[in-house]
């Protein structure tokens, strides 16, 4: 099995690099554990009521809570497909717990990519981005903007704002990274594991950049 991970913090383009490679190339699985946290809030279980208070809040969900859901996956998963994690880890300790779940399935990590922009153009793209509701595009008012406004170009489901994409939340989103998931960086450095990418470039320069290095 092999596990890309990418990190960066919000806005950074993960979400958009991610569904572009599983979709176009390498045949990867996307596992983001954002969008499986939303998904248990939209379900009402008992993980997304648990998780709901801190989402909104811009917070971390607590690492026993990640790493069940990740757990859980995992047992289920088809080892024959390369998985690329999605905001996932984002604590030290997640890593660590990451590391003892791949051990045990004979598995690791094969590159960490990082994406690095600039402070002003994440809170740009957060403030500006529109979700379909249906099948998780993304779009952005002047960056990407949908053929219709308010309509999703690929399945024609309504677009809305993420609940955290408000101002103070995005603000709190973005220390979060700095205090609790910047501490990565280091660690896969320190491993030669981490590859650092400008995520500003367009997408279609940052996938080729993407694709030789994962060659
Ligand atoms: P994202 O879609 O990756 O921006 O995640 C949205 C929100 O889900 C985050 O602000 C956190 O509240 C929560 N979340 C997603 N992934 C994790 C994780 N690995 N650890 C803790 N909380 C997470």
């Amino acid at each position: 099995m092999n596990i890309v991970i990418l990190l960066g913090p919000p806005g950074s383009g993960k979400g958009t690099v991610s569904e572009h490679l599983c979709r176009k190339q390498h045949g990867y699985v996307h596992w983001a554990t954002g969008d499986m946290l939303r998904r248990e809030v939209a379900r009402g279980s008992a993980v997304g009521e648990e998780a709901k208070g801190y989402m909104k809040a811009g917070e971390l969900v607590p690492d026993g809570t990640i790493i069940r859901i990740v757990e859980a996956r995992m047992e289920t998963m088809d080892c024959d497909r390369p998985i690329l994690f999605d905001g996932f880890p984002r604590t030290l300790r997640q890593a660590e717990l990451l590391e003892d779940s791949l051990a045990r399935h004979g598995a690791g990590i094969a590159a960490v990519l990082l994406l690095e922009v600039q402070p002003a153009v994440l809170i740009q793209r957060l403030g500006g981005r529109w979700v379909c509701q249906d099948c998780g595009a993304v779009f952005h008012v002047t960056n990407i903007p949908p053929k219709v406004e308010g309509m999703c170009d690929h399945c024609g489901g309504k677009l809305q704002q993420r609940k955290d994409d408000k101002p103070t939340t995005i603000n709190n989103r973005l220390e979060v990274y700095t205090q609790k998931t910047e501490a990565l960086i280091a660690r896969y450095e320190a491993r030669g594991l981490l590859k650092r990418l400008r995520g500003d470039q367009g997408l279609e320069k940052l996938a080729e950049k993407i694709n030789i290095l994962l060659a």
